[in-house]
């Protein structure tokens, strides 16, 4: 019997676990059982893949560059990524200011909901917790980021998922100094990466059969520890002016995949979506990474020399889910509230939230708080922050897990666009996790 293809049952599992969580919640003590038996099976997942994540990319950009034959080509994809990713965000943001200037979501919430959300909100410790993160953020100058991707310490910066970038910079560091010393000095520590990264693409194999078990208790979870149903119904012409937007970033990524690279879009999102499923699933580009790298190395055909630095920058770097998200939260909240902007006002929320989706971390829930730099960025009050993102909080996870896809297709999306420019965009070898099972058994 042919084996059902991984997306099918990572969906079946999702479907499930949807359907279980509105099951529990209508049993009396159904969420705290959620909780207690069932919410571990989820953890235990993005626990494995975010600890295959840094020797990952460790082990794959250090053989990626040292496979290189010339460095200068290096900068070439460097420059390419950098620019492209910028490119989308920025258009990802014009999309949403576009929608929100358009339906205008935020003229039509009452007083009443604004009195109810804010007062079932603006206390709340995870509204709080987002306006002091991001007053911490924001003491940070210009260039501080800099200074914050270079290490000071390699063992630390490797012993910290939230550390990304440092170990970005280490792997690169590395192999730049492999290539310079000769193949022939290089060629122990080349085939120790070369081994590893093997090892951890195998671990991604492995771990990818327990998805849509893990799927089924994730969502089961965010299912059970919604909010009040009322309050996401109040909001629903903003999440749908947030997801019309998702949704035609996706129509966009198409565009440029079938015109630039001249493959089948519906071909490219089918062999990435076991990635996009788990990106929903978890909330964050950073767990999905390994997965991602994954799909799009061996069932995309993008090389390893792009896809190695792409995917990891990517996904710490370039969310535009996250800053379309961004642009559409923000005019909605002061459209709620009767907070004019003016036509500067949005060009400063383009810039800001470009930088937002840069600074913001791959993980649940960053993007508001990277929003509310944004909000203050154009003169929203302080005293107001609190009641500001509290409209929106109620819809926020469901929206977060939206956008996570949209940031994880835009990453594999650029990846095949720089693959493609620098002839790297090869075909496919998918593996199994069982193809050498037969050998040691
Ligand atoms: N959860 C998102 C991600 O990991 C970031 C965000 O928008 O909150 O990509």
């Amino acid at each position: 019997m042919k084996k059902l293809a991984l997306h099918w049952q990572i969906l079946i599992g999702m479907l499930f676990g949807l359907v279980f969580g509105f099951i529990m919640l209508q049993i009396d003590g159904g969420p705290e059982f959620v909780g207690k038996w069932i919410k571990w099976l989820g953890t235990v997942f993005v626990k494995l893949l975010k600890l295959i994540a840094i020797p990952l990319i460790l082990a794959s950009l250090i053989k990626g560059i040292s496979d290189l034959k010339d460095i200068s080509k290096f900068a070439n994809i460097g420059l390419r990524t950098i620019g492209i990713y910028v490119l989308t965000t920025v258009i990802a943001i014009s999309i949403g200011l576009v929608l929100v200037n358009v339906i205008q979501p935020g003229d039509g919430v009452s007083d009443e909901t604004i009195a109810k959300l804010t007062e079932t909100y603006a206390g709340d410790s995870g509204v709080q917790s987002k306006i002091s993160e991001a007053s911490r953020q924001k003491e940070s100058g210009p260039l501080d980021f800099i200074v914050d991707m270079v290490p000071d310490n390699a063992v630390a910066a490797l012993s910290n998922n939230k550390l990304m970038l440092q170990v970005i910079f280490f792997a690169i560091f590395l192999g730049i100094s492999m290539l310079l010393i000769g193949e022939e000095k290089a060629k122990p520590l080349k085939d120790f990466f070369d081994s590893l990264n093997d090892v951890v693409l195998k671990m991604v194999d492995l771990i990818m059969l327990s998805a849509p078990f893990a799927v089924f208790a994730l969502l089961a979870n965010v299912v059970v520890s919604s909010g009040d149903p009322d309050l996401l119904y109040a909001l629903l012409k903003y999440a749908g002016v947030v997801v019309l937007g998702l949704f035609l970033m996706v129509v966009f990524y198409s565009i440029l995949v079938a015109t630039i690279t001249k493959k089948n879009p519906f071909w490219f999102l089918k062999e990435i979506s076991p990635a996009q499923l788990l990106a929903f699933s978890t909330s964050s580009s950073a767990a999905t990474l390994p997965v991602t790298m994954e799909r799009v190395e061996e069932h995309i055909g993008v090389d390893k020399e792009v896809s190695s630095f792409v995917l990891p920058v990517g996904a710490t770097i370039n969310m535009d889910g996250t800053s379309l998200y961004q642009a559409v939260a923000a005019v909605f909240i002061a459209q709620a509230l009767g907070f004019d902007l003016t036509f500067a006002d949005q060009l400063t929320i383009i810039l800001t939230a470009l930088l937002a989706s840069i600074g913001s971390a791959a993980v649940p829930g960053a993007g508001m708080v990277m929003l509310v730099i944004v909000l203050e960025s154009v003169g929203f009050p302080a005293d107001k922050l609190a009641i500001g993102l509290a409209l929106i909080f109620a819809v926020d996870r469901p929206l977060d897990m939206c956008r996570t896809v949209i940031n994880v297709t835009g990453d594999a999306t650029v990846s095949m666009l720089v693959a493609k420019s620098v002839g790297k965009l090869g075909k496919p070898k998918p593996k199994e996790w069982d193809d050498h099972y037969e050998e040691v058994k």
